[in-house]
């Protein structure tokens, strides 16, 4: 095992993987930072990242709706920073809408994002991580990884996918001393559910409020939204050996949502 852990997380410019970031960065990690802004729009965030901790921080721009970009990833992860022994899928897009008024481009564009570039990072860092004999793959799934919701086919389907793809590499790669697990959030306060609240007050002609209350919140039973910081102490938890039995798990931070 590395001395100093060299972690990827996709999707890490906002909300739930900025969070993630921060704490890896904090714990002294070389972290590489991800995400589809320009250089210059990340730069701050770079910074303030770098002032957390000892370890390497570096920004790796990839569009993820792009395979070849996706395919490639990794790999510039691993030229940058010399390896990678953990990775935490967690870039992911919503699309809200019935099946059939679904345009095929954003079913391709969520599947791209939410599954298929998970399924690209672990084929590249998988490698790496039996060669180093120890890993961590987190794949930041959802409550829709486990019940449905109407209107998030994609969505749903993806997240079902990205649980079943985390079993499975759980399953192949047990022995080898790398856990591969999927955390489940429920609704989280990030940029990605601001979007949804102003849309929703919108579609339905109510106040975000009432969104928040009567929508948002309505499946949530602890009627709070979980704070990025949460899901990020419980990825800390899985990177740690005191987690090395975990491993082809889904576990729900939800405030009850998928007890029901
Ligand atoms: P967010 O919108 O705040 O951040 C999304 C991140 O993904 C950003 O860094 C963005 O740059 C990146 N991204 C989006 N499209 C991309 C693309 N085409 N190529 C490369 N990067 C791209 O979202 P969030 O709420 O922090 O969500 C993070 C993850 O958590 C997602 O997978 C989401 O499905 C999941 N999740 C969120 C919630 C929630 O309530 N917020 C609940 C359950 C699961």
């Amino acid at each position: 095992m590395r001395a100093r852990h060299i972690a990827l997380v996709t999707g890490s410019t906002s909300g739930i993987g900025l969070a993630v970031a921060r704490k890896l960065a904090a714990m002294d990690f070389d972290v590489a930072v991800h995400g589809f802004e320009s250089d210059e729009a990340v730069a701050d965030q770079i910074r303030a990242l770098q002032a957390l901790g000892d370890g390497r921080i570096h920004y790796v721009r990839a569009d993820l709706t792009d395979s070849t970009a996706s395919i490639g990833l990794v790999q510039e992860v691993v030229q940058a920073l010399g390896g990678i022994d953990i990775l935490v899928n967690n870039a992911g897009i919503q699309k809200v809408s019935s099946i059939a008024d679904f345009a095929e481009d954003d079913w391709q564009r969520l599947m791209a994002v939410n599954l298929d570039a998970a399924f690209h990072a672990m084929r590249g860092a998988l490698p790496h991580m039996v060669a180093g004999g120890w890993g961590r793959i987190i794949n930041v799934a959802s409550a829709h990884g486990l019940r449905a919701s109407p209107f998030k086919s994609a969505y749903v389907a993806a997240k079902h996918g990205l649980v079943g793809l985390t079993k499975t590499a759980a399953l192949e790669v047990a022995e080898k001393g790398i856990t591969v697990n999927a955390i489940c959030p429920g609704y989280v306060w990030t940029p990605l559910v601001a979007k949804q609240v102003e849309d929703q007050a919108r579609v339905h002609g109510i106040s975000e409020e009432e969104v928040i209350s009567r929508i948002i919140l309505a499946p949530q039973p602890s009627k709070q939204f979980v704070q990025p910081e949460e899901i990020a102490e419980l990825v800390a938890y899985l990177c740690s050996d005191w987690a090395r039995s975990i491993t082809g798990a889904a576990i729900a931070i939800d405030g009850g949502w998928t007890a029901k």
